[in-house]
């Protein structure tokens, strides 16, 4: 297992490229965003006008296919690509909603014909993409499904869908198309009984409606770049007699859990999680080592050195898991391993910091402020478990890996 953290002479001649490329295609204006409930519509533009330009080049999707428009590099160029866009402090993709959850799916499941139909536009950053799964009894029990996929026998070449998905999409820019699980078979066993599709997202009868939340991201979504994934905007999206067209299935009737795992799998900490560098922490260990008020604090409460430590041991293990994990040496279930441990990190180190930097930490101003109120930001999203899959659905799937789950 090789753990450099440095590149190599073939990853350097391509990191290389990248610059070059990034100093040409940045758009101009387009800022780095580390609170994403300060980004404004315009620099939500900005971002989909940067991710169409890597769409172009291929980089959006870097591991993908080329015959679907993916960029069909290796897991090395993917990894030069996500740290030196991570120096400019974007993440790759620039926005949560290019259907990084609903690709991996239609990639595993989809016919030859869906592929082609689906993946290039979404390889090439044109679509967004809102993920429905939750429903308002289907959350960590995702398989639990109340919406009715019935065949609307009579029309023969359509579904019929009625019901109700719950914390769902984001940035109030309505997406292109939605990616969704239905339950289609209202008398076959759980997990045989649902279908997923990929359906425009204008079809008539669907409304959606905003839900009103504390703002916040996903602790470990708000610790480096973020895919400026509003996570705390999120809606309902109703379906009132929608007839969905047979050809948006993605995979077979009835083979909607295989789908979603294949998504779930993505989700769950399939990518680059922990891999790359962690702003809080960053944030944090600057402000004790420079910051004279921090140095003061430690030196008259040595106690306090030992959060430090902690946090600072738990910074080098998401690292050093995350390369792992996106070396792709983890194994099965190694993502929702660390998922686990990033979700659950945030509520040990969060407190801990708050201990070793003491009152002042809330301030917005003066040397007590990290930047862009990082600390703040890491506090807010420490406490939220649910987004992307709370703890407990992690803990089911790793019991499988260990022969002891269902
Ligand atoms: C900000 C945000 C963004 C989201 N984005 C999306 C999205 O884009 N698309 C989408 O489809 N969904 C999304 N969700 C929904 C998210 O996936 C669900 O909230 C999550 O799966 C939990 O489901 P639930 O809210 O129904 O809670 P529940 O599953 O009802 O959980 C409630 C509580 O019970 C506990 N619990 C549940 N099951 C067990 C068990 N078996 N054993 C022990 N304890 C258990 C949980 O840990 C939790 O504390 C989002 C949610 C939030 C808050």
């Amino acid at each position: 297992m090789d753990f450099r953290l440095d590149y190599t002479e073939d990853q350097e001649q391509f990191a290389r490229e990248v610059r070059a490329w990034l100093e040409e295609n940045v758009p101009e204006g387009l800022e780095p965003i580390k609170d994403v409930k300060k980004m404004s519509m315009e620099q939500w533009e900005k971002r989909r006008e940067f991710t169409r330009a890597l769409g172009k080049k291929g980089w959006l999707y870097p591991r993908y296919p080329t015959e679907y428009g993916g960029g069909g590099l290796g897991i090395d160029a993917h990894f030069v690509l996500i740290e030196e866009l991570a120096k400019y402090d974007f993440s790759l993709p620039p926005l949560y909603d290019m259907g990084i959850l609903c690709a991996p799916a239609i990639l595993a499941c989809g016919t030859e014909e869906q592929k082609k139909h689906h993946l290039p536009p979404m390889f090439r950053g044109e679509v967004l993409t809102w993920q429905l799964f939750t429903e308002p009894e289907a959350g960590t029990d995702a398989a639990n499904q109340q919406t009715n996929a019935l065949r609307y026998v009579k029309e023969g070449d359509h579904f019929v869908v009625n019901g109700q998905k719950i914390f769902v999409g984001s940035y109030p820019s309505k997406p292109e198309q939605f990616y969704l699980l239905t339950r289609s078979d209202l008398d076959a066993p759980r997990h045989q009984n649902l279908t997923s599709f990929v359906i425009p997202a204008d079809l008539p009868g669907i409304t959606v409606q905003p839900l009103d939340l504390f703002i916040l991201s996903a602790f470990p979504a708000t610790t480096g770049p973020t895919g400026a994934n509003i996570e705390g905007v999120k809606h309902t999206v109703f379906f009132d007699d929608v007839k969905v067209p047979e050809s948006c299935m993605i995979g077979k009737e009835g083979e909607g859990w295989t789908v979603t795992t294949a998504t779930l799998d993505v989700e769950h900490g399939g990518g680059f999680g922990g891999a790359t560098g962690n702003w809080v922490l960053e944030g944090f260990f600057e402000q004790c080592r420079n910051n004279p008020a921090v140095l003061k604090r430690l030196r008259e409460n040595p106690q306090l050195v030992e959060c430090v430590i902690d946090i600072y041991t738990i910074a080098q293990i998401q690292r050093l898991w995350g390369l792992r994990n996106a070396s792709g040496v983890g194994g099965f279930y190694a993502g929702p391993q660390l998922a686990l441990f990033l979700k659950i990190s945030g509520t040990r180190i969060a407190p801990q910091m708050a201990k070793v930097l003491g009152p002042q930490i809330f301030a917005d101003e003066g040397p007590w402020n990290m930047e862009n109120s990082l600390f703040e930001i890491g506090q807010r999203c420490a406490v939220a478990l649910a987004p992307g899959g709370t703890p407990e659905s992690y803990k089911i799937n790793i019991s499988r890996a260990l022969a002891m789950g269902r």
